[in-house]
């Protein structure tokens, strides 16, 4: 209870005490003692004194429940701003305290906005906790690393703001590298002591100071900087007057949510074809965007977008629904089902609903769950932190029968990393390597050995973005097991591909 309470309390007490006098005292007062001279008072000033002390005792503790509840508000406010840990600044002090030494160095100030995991994913309530964690562990490592004696030198100032760390300090660029790297990588070291199962990617925002800007505005453009990068994995972003699009973002996503409404996503497939079998072995679904405003818009428009709010499970989900419907379709026609590989993002597997949300489509429509399999794409670097859980939400999809595709394999330096990390059954080998295979001898040698080396760990292999004769005959030669590319088919809608499954000249007609 702060001062100001204990004040009101011991007053009221008194009010109390007093009321209770007078409400005692008084008849004896008033009626029994006539000698002192009192009868002339009447019943009503006799009243009158015990409303108005009651009154005022009401008005007292009105003023001590508002003055107790603005301290548990602010101590909430406090504990959400990670005020409560000494040094910790929120926001509003945090502005005050640099104000002054931006004001003399401006060109030396530096404005870093920081978060450890993606900010605009809407976590569930089972994660907040997390969340929360992972937010308190870094809070604590803020104020080990700026008490050094090299970092107070730089003048340091920190807070917490809803979901994001500020930091503010005077130096040059390579102590700005070293901040970022160090905190980097301590991200990465707390999110896997502490077993934290959230999309763990920190993400910085950086605004080099100017007199022409102020604190408060510096520390805006810093935030802008990091939801920009946000938008794109860029780990790290300076803030770019031009690219300065944080306010057209809501929008897109407004569309896209009135798409999904309107049933403006449709599925194209593209065939995989068995380079031993002579035949199409699998489709994979792609999205298209059928929109009355755009056109027919190309996913690569759309899916970073929707990537950046749990909008894209939402999108993935629906495609499976339509995928599944298909399949359900195809098999009440008496058609040839091949198993569809639908893609999904990674971090959509840290949502509490991911699995059941599969199964439920899946059996919304009794389709065979041997039919589908999962795409999944190493949109960001890959972190061991985060793996066992991916590790365990992948065997959980692969036990229901369902196969896990790596895809884009090549693209990331760190592919190596998540085949030995994950439970995985097909490698994709991405379009980049594709490309240069009939050229140059280096990227042909690459892919030679990628496909050995999934042989070797008795893994499926997938070349994709295949569109020469020449790359089908290297492909070949080195035995990859399939083929997806324009030299087959492009992604077409369900229609067309009925058509070029029983009439395409890839394959033998019996098969069919
Ligand atoms: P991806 O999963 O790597 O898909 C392959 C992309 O390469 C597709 O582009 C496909 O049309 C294109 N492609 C295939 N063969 C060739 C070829 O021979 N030459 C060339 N130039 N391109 C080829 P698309 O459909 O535009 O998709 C782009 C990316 O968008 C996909 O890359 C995938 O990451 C994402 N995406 C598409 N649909 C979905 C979806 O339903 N969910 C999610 N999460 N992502 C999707
Ligand atoms: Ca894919
Ligand atoms: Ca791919």
């Amino acid at each position: 209870m702060n001062k100001k309470a204990k004040v009101l309390v011991i007053f009221t007490a008194i009010i109390i005490a007093l009321f209770a006098a007078v409400a005692v005292l008084g008849p004896l007062v008033v009626f029994n003692i006539p000698e002192i001279g009192l009868t002339t008072l009447s019943n009503a000033v006799y009243v009158s004194v015990l409303v108005v002390l009651a009154s005022l005792a009401t008005v007292l503790i009105f003023m001590i429940s508002r003055e107790i509840s603005n301290e548990t508000g602010s101590l909430n406010e406090n504990y959400y701003n990670l005020g409560k840990r000494i040094s910790f600044y929120n926001l509003d002090t945090f502005t005050k305290a640099v104000a002054k030494t931006y004001k003399k160095k401006a060109s030396q100030s530096y404005v870093i906005s920081y978060s450890p995991i993606k900010t605009d994913i809407i976590y569930e309530s089972v994660q907040a906790d997390q969340v929360r964690l992972m937010h308190g562990l870094i809070a604590d490592e803020f104020i080990k690393y700026f008490s050094t004696s090299e970092m107070i030198k730089a003048k340091p100032a920190y807070c917490f703001d809803k979901d994001s760390f500020f930091i503010y300090f005077t130096g040059d660029d390579g102590l700005l590298t070293k901040i970022t790297k160090d905190f980097d990588s301590m991200t990465f070291e707390l999110a896997k002591q502490n077993d934290i199962r959230l999309f763990v990617q920190p993400y910085f925002g950086i605004f080099k100071g100017s007199k022409e800007v102020s604190v408060f505005q510096a520390i805006e453009k810093a935030s802008a900087a990091r939801k920009s990068g946000e938008a794109k994995y860029a780990s790290v972003m300076f803030y770019d007057e031009k690219k300065d699009t944080a306010n057209s973002f809501d929008n897109e996503l407004q569309e896209i949510l009135n798409a999904l409404k309107n049933d403006e996503f449709e599925v194209y497939y593209q065939p995989k074809f068995n380079l031993s079998f002579k035949t199409f072995v699998g489709l994979e679904a792609l999205v298209r965007w059928n929109s009355p405003k755009h056109g027919l818009v190309s996913p690569s428009k759309f899916i970073d977008f929707a990537e950046n709010s749990n909008l894209i499970h939402e999108l993935d989900i629906y495609i499976l629904d339509k995928v599944c419907k298909d399949i359900a379709d195809w098999k009440r026609r008496g058609k040839k089902i091949i198993p569809v590989s639908v893609n999904f993002s990674v971090f959509e597997l840290f949502l509490p609903t991911f699995i059941k949300d599969i199964e439920d489509t899946i059996e919304k429509y009794g389709v065979n769950p041997m039919l589908i399999e999962a795409e999944v794409t190493e949109t960001v670097r890959f972190n061991i932190a985060s793996s066992l859980y991916i590790q365990s939400v992948l065997r959980k999809i692969r036990e229901m029968g369902i196969k896990i595709l790596l895809d884009d394999f090549g693209s990331h330096a760190s592919s190596f990393n998540t085949l030995k990390e994950l439970p995985i059954d097909i490698i994709k080998i991405d379009k980049s390597l594709i490309d240069g295979i009939s050229v140059d001898y280096k990227s042909k040698e690459i892919v030679k050995a990628i496909i050995s080396m999934a042989k070797t760990m008795n893994l499926g292999i997938i070349a994709e973005g295949v569109d020469k004769d020449e790359q089908v005959k290297i492909l070949q030669d080195s035995k990859c097991d399939a083929i997806q590319g324009y030299y087959y088919s492009k992604p077409i809608p369900k229609k067309e591909l009925e058509k070029f499954l029983s009439t395409n000249p890839f394959e033998s007609k019996e098969v069919l």
